[in-house]
Parts: C-alpha cells; sequence; structure tokens
C-alpha cells in the first residue's frame, strides 16, 4: 500500500546518492505492493480503514486537529488529500530542488494560482516580473484585482534601487506581500537575478513576510534551483520538461514543510490536486529526466550557434550566448543557472509573413505550443502563447511578429539544423 514519508527519514539523510539515481526507487517500498518493482497506479477514491480509531486517528492529522505523534506518518483518507502516486511523486520531486516538500495539481497553473492566493489577500499587492506566461500573466491582470489584489511590474535589467524606488513612488510598498519572477522569461530568455528579489521582498511589506515565488519551469529541475538563492517557492508547469512527452498536463511547487503545508491545505479545498494516473505518469518520466534534459541542451546550443550566424536570422535568445559584454546577464547567468537549456527564440529578418513561412515550412519540427518535451516544437509568440498579453507591452520586450519560439527534443541534432535550415530558405 502506502510508503514512509521522507520527512526526516534516514534513507534520505544517509544518502550520497544523487536524484537521478533515486528517481526509479525513493519513497516506494515494493513489500507494500505484492513486490511490484514499479510503483502500481492507485486508482482509487477513498481507503479503508482498520478500525475506527484508525479512521479518527488520520483525520486529527490531516485536519491539523493535534500535532503527529513521533514516526508517525499522515494515514491515506480519501484521493483529494492525498494518494501514494502523489505522495511518492511529491517526496521524488524534492530531491532535484533539495525542498523539504512538495505539492503537485493537475495543472502548471493551478500550482501558480494556488500558491497565489493561499498568501494573498485583499489589499496585498504582488510584484511580479515582466514578461511572464501568458496564462500568468492574465491570471494577475484580469483575476486578482477583482479579488483586490493589485499588481505593479519590472523587467529584466532594472536596478534593485530603481525597482525598490519605483515600488515606493507608487505608495503601496507596505502592501507588497508576494513577488512572482520568472526567469529565463518566456519567450524572450530575458534573466532575472533570484537573490536581488530575496533582497528587494526584505525591503517591503512593512516588515511582514514577502514571499517569493519562482516559476522554474524553464530550467528547472535541473539547471537552476531558486530555493538555494531564497526563494520560498520553486514552481513548475511539470506539463513541460518534468512530464516531457507531451502527453500530460501538470503542475508542482516545491518549498519548506511549513509553507507547502499550507498550499496543500488550500488545494485540499480548491480541489485541483492531481489525479493518480496524472503521478504515475509523471513518477514514469521522472525516470528519464536528466537524459533527456541533456540531450535537448546539447541539441539546443547546436541549433543556437547555427542560428546565430544564419543571414536569414536578425538575433537569437539564448542564454549559451550570452557573453560577458552583457555583464548584468553574465553574472546572473553565472551565479544562478548551471546549462542554458533546451528553449531558443530567434527574429526572423521580416516580419509575420517571413516567420510564418519558416513554421509552415518545417518538416521534422511539430508546429506547437508547449515546450520541454522529446520531440521539438516550433510557434509564434506574437499570435500564440502571448496573443492575449498587452501588444505594447509585446513590443517593448521584444515580443514582436518576427519573433519564433523553439522548443529543442532528443531528435539527431543535423536532422534539426537540416530542417531549420530548410525551412530558413523557404523565407
Ligand atoms: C506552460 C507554462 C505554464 C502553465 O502550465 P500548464 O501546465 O499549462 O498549466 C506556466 N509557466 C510557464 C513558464 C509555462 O511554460
Amino acid at each position: 500500500m502506502s510508503k514512509k514519508k521522507n520527512n526526516g527519514s534516514p534513507e534520505r539523510d544517509a544518502r550520497s546518492f544523487r536524484p537521478e539515481s533515486m528517481m526509479m526507487s525513493y519513497g516506494y517500498k515494493p513489500e507494500l505492493s505484492e513486490g511490484a518493482i514499479k510503483c502500481p497506479i492507485f486508482q482509487t477514491s477513498t481507503f479503508v480503514f482498520q478500525s475506527a480509531e484508525e479512521g479518527k486517528d488520520f483525520f486529527e492529522v490531516a485536519y491539523g486537529l493535534r500535532e503527529k505523534r513521533a514516526g508517525e506518518s499522515p494515514g491515506l483518507i480519501y484521493s483529494r488529500i492525498n494518494n501514494p502516486d502523489l505522495e511518492i511523486l511529491e517526496d521524488r520531486l524534492t530531491l532535484w530542488d533539495n525542498a523539504e516538500d512538495a505539492a503537485v495539481f493537475e495543472s502548471g497553473m493551478s500550482a501558480i494560482t494556488t500558491t497565489m492566493l493561499e498568501f494573498l489577500n485583499p489589499g496585498d499587492v504582488l510584484l511580479h516580473s515582466s514578461p511572464v506566461y501568458g496564462g500568468t500573466d492574465h491570471f494577475i491582470h484580469h483575476i486578482l484585482p477583482r479579488f483586490g489584489i493589485e499588481s505593479i511590474s519590472f523587467v529584466a535589467g532594472e536596478s534593485s534601487e530603481t525597482i525598490l524606488s519605483r515600488v515606493k513612488e507608487s505608495g503601496k510598498a507596505d502592501r507588497v506581500r508576494f513577488i512572482h519572477v520568472e526567469t529565463p522569461a518566456n519567450p524572450t530568455n530575458t534573466l532575472i537575478d533570484i537573490e536581488a528579489c530575496r533582497k528587494i521582498g526584505d525591503q517591503l511589506g512593512n516588515g511582514e513576510k514577502v514571499y517569493l515565488a519562482v516559476d522554474n519551469t524553464y530550467l528547472g529541475p535541473l539547471w537552476q534551483h531558486p530555493l538555494k538563492h531564497g526563494a520560498d517557492f520553486s514552481i513548475y508547469s511539470a506539463t513541460k520538461y518534468i512530464g516531457g512527452h507531451s502527453d500530460v498536463i501538470a503542475g508542482a511547487v516545491c518549498g519548506s514543510s511549513e509553507l507547502i503545508k499550507r498550499v496543500k491545505t488550500f488545494r485540499t479545498f480548491l480541489g485541483n490536486m492531481a489525479g493518480p494516473w496524472t503521478g504515475w505518469l509523471l513518477l514514469r518520466s521522472l525516470e528519464t529526466l536528466k537524459v533527456r534534459m541533456e540531450q535537448q541542451c546539447e541539441n539546443a546550443k547546436t541549433v543556437a550557434n547555427f542560428l546565430n550566424v544564419h543571414p536569414k536570422v536578425e538575433r537569437v535568445n539564448y542564454p549559451g550566448l550570452i557573453t560577458e559584454k552583457n555583464q548584468v546577464a553574465w553574472e546572473i547567468f553565472n551565479k544562478q543557472c548551471d546549462a542554458p537549456g533546451a528553449m531558443v527564440s530567434f527574429d526572423v529578418v521580416g516580419g509575420e509573413k517571413e516567420a510564418f513561412t519558416f513554421l509552415n515550412s518545417l518538416q521534422i519540427i511539430k508546429l506547437a505550443v508547449s515546450l520541454g518535451s522529446t520531440e521539438s516544437l516550433a510557434e509564434h509568440p506574437y499570435t500564440m502563447t502571448h496573443a492575449g498579453c498587452d501588444p505594447e507591452h509585446n513590443q517593448k520586450f521584444g515580443i514582436t511578429e518576427k519573433l519564433v519560439r523553439l522548443s529543442v527534443g532528443v531528435e539527431n541534432v543535423d536532422d534539426l539544423v537540416w530542417d531549420i535550415s530548410q525551412a530558413l530558405d523557404q523565407v
């Protein structure tokens, strides 16, 4: 049946194994599942209590009516509250970010919105980097205001002093309670300094805690670890690299036990936890996460270098192409990123017509939104993923008619370069 909780368990403390070595076994006990080497899909809505007393015990812990006794693990009650596929997945997700706990959701958007809503109240102000994922942008600007939550944005390259003085001049500095950062930003790959955001947070909020969340979808969980740089939350669209096969929508948030407990409690009442089948798919995906991401990154480096010298390409946005000349970005990249990732965007010489010709000419690279999957994908942010964002903002951030975004997959890199090359020839 279930497994032992990891919190402080010897299994974890004694480990010298790397996360990729633990992904096949951590948190799962075959002897509780007929010896099955793989965690079965616990396709069940509810769990049988051995006695009424046990049911009472389980509920007392689940509802926080008493603290857990030493060595006691939360019992399985009902799959909206807990399920072995989710619990084991959450334990494994903590390993990459070295987090105390994690919570998984049925989408990246529910991970983001549940975390924001748990830590923001009417009258509070959210500070966020810009640009952010289109769905996040919509939630911040069209949904949070309905609950009396305002927002202030800043852009990559703005110094901490400028951000702080702008927030203070707005008269809202004391009401800032949450900072949401996306780095590298989608689709432009601009970098934001997480540690600097922590320091900004510490100077706002009138002495109250200002929570810092990083949407780590673009480089995590392998290549960027926001908690290490002072973030309270590392948030994922697990639909992307973690799922990695374009066959599941899911999300996750990692952080301290104390904060994730609050997120999970709120999740219980919103009812947006992932189901057992999603949990099982992600457990399977995690086993190959490192090999997939490493191959994708190697391929992306080659693709970015090819594009960078192509006459029909004006400009390439890829962290691997940042040089010392761009001092701010260079310093952030070296401090915070372990690899440049597998997302590349670039300006085709021309405009929408030329970008569309390129996209329509691709043969092996699929024309689709989403990212981080085994297959390479290409899309046009201006008319697709970012069509709902303020057009003026889009122009300001370089999300223009000529921008194309590529998510590089695990295909043979010569085939990818051939495809991009022949599609550019059609332009
Ligand atoms: C896809 C994505 C999201 C939203 O995740 P879903 O799983 O689609 O809900 C959030 N942030 C980023 C950076 C994304 O790429």
